[in-house]
């Protein structure tokens, strides 16, 4: 609170003690809850979204972790969800599998979504899908920014970088409650510090240091496979735009998103010198 931050909960698929209930209430947050015990949820992780055929969510924002086969196989129930929910964040969970040979099959199944938001709109439903709205409204990075404006306190009452860090090595923390942060370079999470990232403009992507950790063994330099897929979607947005608008819809403050023939940052470096 000290530091003016947002308190997120991640609440467990159990019921908590009602003293844990009383001291999250005596604090400004936000609670993100599974289906299993979604009472007073301000965002839904969705369990079974894949059986899922009609109803049960109407309104709320809504989180699904999903492979790009699982996406891909059901497609039809995230086109329900779309259509159902205010917002949608899809968590894929296998970016670091990704290879060029995946590109076509993710174009295809994000032109099909598009379609689909399409649609959406012009029955007068506004669409938020984390994966190809929130471009058409960003005029810079809006990334995960772990580290820098959000930190993870994790039950053991240590400070990580994102759950991610925490899940991976619990002895890998920036610090704890009693002593305070201690995030060694911590100049190496920010932008200014991504000597690809910020020459970019796939605003929307997530930028995961802890997947930089993984894939390139360097927190500020992201792999190709993550760089590649928001590029990919980073496109589609602005062809939804395209496509939005040759139907007769005008999104406020949306964006001019250029066209861009590189998936890739990297390939080119030449022209950022
Ligand atoms: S697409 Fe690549 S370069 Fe761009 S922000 Fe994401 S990780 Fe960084």
């Amino acid at each position: 609170m000290k530091e003016n931050l947002n308190i997120q909960f991640v609440y467990p698929d159990y019921e908590l003690p009602l003293e844990y209930e009383k001291a999250i209430e005596s604090i400004d947050h936000t609670k993100i809850k599974s289906e299993a015990y979604a009472s007073g949820a301000d965002v839904l992780v969705l369990l079974n979204w894949k059986e899922r055929t009609a109803d049960v969510v109407q309104g709320n924002t809504c989180i699904i972790k999903a492979s790009r086969r699982e996406l891909y196989d059901y497609k039809k129930q995230v086109k329900t969800l779309l259509g159902q929910v205010d917002r949608l964040n899809i968590m894929l969970t296998d970016i670091a599998e990704f290879a060029d040979s995946d590109i076509d099959d993710y174009k295809a199944w994000l032109d099909d979504i598009d379609d689909t938001i399409v649609d959406l709109y012009r029955k007068g439903k506004n669409v938020q899908l984390n994966l190809l709205t929130d471009r058409l409204m960003l005029s810079e990075m809006n990334n995960c920014n772990a580290g820098v404006s959000n930190i993870t306190l994790a039950p053991n009452g240590k400070f990580y970088l994102c759950p991610a860090f925490y899940y991976q090595n619990p002895k890998g923390d920036v610090g704890n409650l009693k002593s305070g942060l201690a995030i060694k370079n911590q100049q190496l999470l920010k932008l200014d510090h991504a000597p690809i990232c910020r020459h970019c403009d796939a605003y929307q992507c997530k930028r995961c240091v802890w997947m930089n950790s993984q894939l390139t063994l360097d927190i500020n330099t992201p792999s190709h496979q993550q760089c590649v897929m928001a590029h990919i979607e980073r496109n589609t947005s602005r062809e939804l735009l395209i496509k939005l608008e040759e139907n007769g819809i005008i999104l406020k403050n949306h964006q001019k998103i250029e066209e861009l023939a590189e998936l890739d940052p990297f390939n080119s470096v030449n022209k950022w010198k």
